[in-house]
C-alpha cells in the first residue's frame, strides 16, 4: 500500500497566528480590584431621585484583562483543574497549525485523561480527530462570551470600542490565553510570544523539538519499510518451496 505523503512541516519563521487580537477582553471585577469602567453595554433603566439626580440600574464594575492575568501561575491559580483542559487545547491548536503529531498526542492526553496511552497515540497520529474535537470543545467553553460595544471611559479617551465580555474571570482567562498564549511543544511551558509566528519558548527548544520530530518520523519510516519489504532471499525461497508442496 502506498504510504501517505507527510505534509510539509511548517516552521517557526513562516507561521502567522491570525487569532491574536487587540480587542479588549472584559470581566466583572470586585470593589477591591481596579476598575476600567462599568458594563454600560447592557440594557439599563435610568431613575431620578427627588433631587433630580439620575442613576442607572446596572452599574456592574468591569476591568480589562491584562498580560498578568495570563501568567502561568495565575492561570493555574484561577482555573485549577481546568487549566489542564486549556493546556490540552493549546497543544491541539498548535499540533494542527504545525501538523505536529507529537503535540496532538500530548493534547489528547490532557483533554481525555481517562484514555489509554495507545488510544491517545491513535487519536493524535492524524489531523482528523483533532479537527473534530478541537472546535467543539473551544466553542462550548466560550459559549457565554459576548461581543459588546463598550463605551470606555478611561484614556486613551472616551471611545466606543468593540470588546469581548466574559461572565467570569475563568472564562476571560481561558479566552485571553487561547488568543495570546502558546504552549512550547518541547518543554510544555506556557509563554506569551513577542511575535505571532513564534511557536517555541526558545530557539534551542525549537531545534530540539525539530530533532525529536525528525527522529520519530525516521523511525516510523523504518518500521513501515520493515512491514512492506519482501522477506530475505533465503527465507523467501524456502517459503516458495513450502508453498509448492
Ligand atoms: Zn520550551
Amino acid at each position: 500500500m502506498k504510504s501517505k505523503r507527510r505534509q510539509p512541516v511548517t516552521t517557526v519563521e513562516n507561521v502567522s497566528n491570525p487569532s491574536t487580537s487587540a480587542i479588549p477582553i472584559l470581566v466583572p471585577c470586585s470593589d477591591k480590584e481596579r476598575s476600567d469602567g462599568i458594563a454600560n453595554f447592557f440594557k439599563v433603566v435610568f431613575q431620578q431621585d427627588e433631587h433630580g439626580k439620575s442613576t442607572r440600574s446596572d452599574t456592574r464594575r468591569i476591568r480589562m484583562l491584562t498580560q498578568e492575568d495570563v501568567d502561568p501561575q495565575r492561570i493555574e491559580q484561577v482555573l485549577g483543574d481546568e487549566s489542564t483542559l486549556l493546556y490540552g487545547l493549546l497543544d491541539l491548536r498548535q499540533g494542527l497549525q504545525q501538523d505536529d503529531p507529537l503535540q496532538r498526542v500530548r493534547g489528547f492526553k490532557k483533554i481525555r485523561p481517562g484514555d489509554t496511552a495507545e488510544w491517545s497515540q491513535a487519536l493524535g497520529e492524524s489531523q482528523f480527530w483533532a479537527r473534530q474535537e478541537f472546535p467543539v470543545l473551544v466553542t462550548e467553553r466560550l459559549k457565554d462570551v459576548r461581543l459588546v460595544l463598550w463605551f470606555a471611559p478611561e484614556p486613551p479617551g472616551r471611545i466606543l470600542t468593540l470588546a469581548l465580555f466574559c461572565p467570569d474571570l475563568q472564562t476571560g482567562i481561558f479566552l485571553k490565553s487561547f488568543l495570546e498564549v502558546r504552549c512550547c511543544p518541547y518543554c510544555e511551558r506556557l509563554f506569551s510570544p513577542r511575535a505571532n509566528n513564534i511557536m517555541y519558548c526558545t530557539t534551542a527548544h525549537r531545534d530540539a523539538h525539530r530533532m525529536n520530530r525528525y527522529r520519530r518520523s525516521k523511525k516510523a519510516a523504518e518500521q513501515r519499510q520493515k512491514r512492506t519489504s519482501p522477506l530475505p532471499r533465503t527465507k523467501q525461497t524456502k517459503a516458495v518451496k513450502l508453498g509448492k508442496r
